[in-house]
């Protein structure tokens, strides 16, 4: 239930039925020698929909490009700076918070996103807190990171153990796949498992991980995989979602 494919009265009517939406956030950044610019927002967007279609709920547009500053050494990658995203959150929060949304269940698939999304959130409970007295519905937001499932990482354990990484991962690379069978694309990585560290910036990035990845073995995704993830992620979000969007 893509919001952007309904009509205002659609909306209207859906609003008479549920306060809830997802918003899948992403981003657009390199995902390694054979990962796509998109891996992020992809993953995000698909298993929302899955999520929107399981809990019958409606599905935001996907906020694509997030916070990547760190990835920008690489060509495609692009960034909002985190003060440009909590404008765009809060923007968004609050043009549907006019229309009556108060329940909105972020599906992030980016890591990077997730100071600045929560710190958003507090900008928006912070502007109401200080209006004070204030009679309008209460607004709740909540952010879930698909790949931090349980069932997830149980499927990503058993089929990558070490050479999951944390970044241009199997698994994502394989969602992916799972989306867009035509982009997948076999490789051997070499190393095969990438080095693991810390950084800061985009240069301090592109020094320590040379071809984008950081821990991770990317050559070992499939399609196969995606759709377990897929399966996994949507089953276990679209309940959450539910039992969160119907609690006071
Ligand atoms: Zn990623």
């Amino acid at each position: 239930m893509l919001l952007h494919l309904k009509t205002w009265k659609d909306v209207e009517g859906y609003l008479a039925k549920s306060r809830g939406i997802i918003v899948p956030i992403g981003s657009t950044e390199q995902h390694g020698p054979n990962g796509l610019i998109g891996t992020d927002a992809i993953c995000a967007e698909v298993v929302a929909k899955g999520v929107g279609e399981a809990a019958e709920a409606l599905v935001a547009p996907t906020i694509a490009v997030g916070m990547a500053q760190h990835h920008l050494g690489f060509a495609g990658s692009m960034t909002l700076r985190p003060s440009t995203l909590i404008a765009v959150v809060r923007d968004m929060i609050g043009s549907l918070a006019r229309h009556g949304f108060e329940r909105f269940y972020f599906i992030n698939g980016h890591g990077g996103n997730i100071a600045t999304v929560t710190a958003a959130f507090s900008e928006i409970y912070a502007e109401r807190s200080l209006e004070g007295g204030s009679n309008r519905p209460s607004v709740k937001c909540k952010l879930k990171n698909w790949y931090d499932c349980a069932s997830v990482k149980a499927i990503s354990r058993e089929l990558y153990a070490e050479s999951e990484g944390s970044h241009a991962t199997p698994s994502e690379v394989s969602l992916t796949w799972y989306a867009y069978p035509e982009a997948a694309q076999t490789m051997t990585m070499a190393p095969p498992v990438a080095p693991r560290g810390t950084f800061t910036d985009a240069d301090d990035y592109r020094r320590n991980f040379p071809d984008g990845r950081i821990g991770s073995n990317p050559g070992l995704a499939s399609v196969e995989a995606g759709k377990r993830l897929y399966d996994a992620a949507v089953q276990e979000l679209a309940a959450d979602y539910r039992a969160w969007v119907n609690a006071a």
